[in-house]
């Protein structure tokens, strides 16, 4: 140990212990714990402060918590797994993973190699599923005034925001790393965070929860741009109204003129919204993006209509004003002077637009972890890392975060993507370099471990996990519901 790492005669016998699990190297005094909370000293002993977490079938018998047991005397059902979850690290990485447990399935021998990834380099992609504008793309991002991200391109009823990453943690202030730190922690923790973007809304967002703009619950997730909705619900129009505007930010609607409309034969009713027209009946940038209307500015859908031509409109003619969620719905009919007078809507249009919000999805918040697992931290799984890349990259290492599956992207080093939802609870943890600890597994058959140069014989069995200490037991995490409670 070197010097500047060696604790002084006097800390020893103060009974202080020196915790080496992150780049930080705490000194911590008896009955404390280190910078991050999750070290401990234990009556001169260095211990992890949370218990390892296991994972269990929910059809298996489930084994309480017990603090500080010394031996394991409950009963595990086939299929538990050891995740990286209170595992401990391989900080600074040339220490084989602290837990590299042997199981048997179907006659094949296995081995998980479980360790905590102390990531720098990490984010969130957050999709939020709303139509409302959020902020423009490329806007900051911010918490309590720091930028910890940005917004990004917008998706199929879904705003996007890209958080963190290495630039927010080391690039700018102090200040902007740890605010950085605490909001992916807290999103990663499926912990509600206030964001606030540059020239857009505030807006809380929670993983499985629905979106709060500007104190709004969003409610729905949108059937479909007003293009799609005319396609969907043209023909239960058809015979109810003269003319159906689906009123979008991106691609709004007109019945008439659509490929839907043209053909029910309906004849064209010349009204003209603003907007440049793509093709017939779909119509861009009818208005600014806001908090109205199917994510425009608008509140008063008449707002939209340029001009209504008196050689092809006429009196009485029938007028649906619609957003791409059903939210907002208007019934208009054209008095004498070609003017569209708001009616009672009748009961077989209302049905259809009800239609519409039965046909969205429930609007939720979706935080995807994602992070760079092709560094340092593969010399715990192997002496020679870039073999355990080629595994992961040839699907025979499979890669998951506190049991859950993690996509891996294509291309070099093995950079993973993982819905946090899917992941036990308080998964996360920091470090305040600052830096996210994550969970993080490889599983694959014990031959090919032993190939790819791992630490083969340091395997253990399952049992013997068992009796190493704190642990606690938790049930596999539903798939993800789309309720959004
Ligand atoms: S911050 Fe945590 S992990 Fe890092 S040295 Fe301190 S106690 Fe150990």
């Amino acid at each position: 140990m070197s010097d500047d790492i060696a604790l002084s005669r006097a800390e020893v016998d103060a009974g202080i212990v020196r915790c080496d699990a992150c780049p930080v190297l705490c000194r911590i005094r008896p009955g404390k714990s280190g910078a991050c909370d999750r070290y401990a000293n234990e009556s001169g002993k260095l211990v992890r402060v949370d218990p390892l977490v296991l994972l269990e079938r929910s059809e298996a018998p489930r084994v309480p918590f017990a603090e500080g047991a010394e031996t394991w005397d409950g009963a595990l059902g086939r299929g538990a797994f050891v995740t990286g979850i209170g595992a401990t690290t391989t900080y600074p990485d040339y220490k084989p993973a602290p837990f590299i447990v042997s199981s048997r399935i179907d006659n094949v021998d296995m081995v998980t190699v479980v360790t905590e990834g102390i990531f720098s380099y990490c984010g969130v992609k957050v999709k939020i599923d709303s139509d409302r504008f959020l902020g423009p793309e490329q806007a900051a991002v911010r918490v309590r005034g720091e930028q910890v991200g940005h917004v990004t391109t917008a998706e199929y009823g879904s705003q996007m925001l890209s958080l963190g990453g290495v630039r927010h943690f080391t690039g700018g202030s102090k200040k902007e790393g740890v605010a950085t730190c605490d909001t992916l922690l807290a999103l990663c923790n499926r912990e509600p965070v206030e964001l606030a973007i540059d020239q857009g809304a505030a807006v809380v967002v929670q993983a499985g929860r629905a979106p709060v703009v500007n104190g709004t619950h969003e409610e729905r997730m949108r059937v479909g741009c007003g293009s799609a909705a005319i396609g969907m619900f043209a023909p239960q129009w058809h015979g109810h109204v003269d003319e159906v505007i689906v009123v979008d930010d991106h691609i709004t609607g007109v019945l008439s003129e659509h490929q839907g409309g043209r053909f029910l034969d309906m004849k064209p009713a010349g009204i003209r919204v603003r907007g440049r027209k793509s093709t017939p009946g779909r119509y861009f940038q009818v208005a600014e993006p806001g908090l109205g209307w199917g994510g425009t500015d608008v509140h008063d859908p008449l707002q939209i209509i340029e001009k209504i031509d008196p050689r092809v409109a006429w009196p009485g003619l029938k007028l649906l004003m619609v957003s791409t969620t059903g939210e907002h719905a208007a019934w208009y009919v054209l008095d004498q002077s070609l003017r569209p007078i708001e009616a009672e809507m009748p009961d077989a249009v209302r049905k259809v637009v009800e239609r519409i919000a039965e046909n969205c999805e429930p609007a939720l918040c979706t935080v995807m972890f994602m992070a760079g697992a092709g560094g340092s931290l593969r010399a715990g799984v192997t002496e020679n890392p870039v073999r355990l890349t080629r595994s992961v990259k040839d699907a025979l290492t499979r890669v998951t975060c506190g049991g859950a599956p993690a996509y891996i992207w294509p291309g070099g080093g093995i950079t993973l993507m993982v819905d946090v939802t899917r992941m036990p609870e308080k998964s996360f943890g920091y470090v305040p370099t600052p830096a996210l600890v994550a969970p993080i597994e490889f599983t694959l058959r014990r031959d090919d471990y032993a190939a790819l140069g791992g630490y083969a014989e340091r395997a253990v069995a399952l049992e013997d996990v068992l009796r190493s200490g704190k642990l606690e037991t938790r049930a596999w995490p539903a798939a993800p519901s789309a309720t959004g409670s």
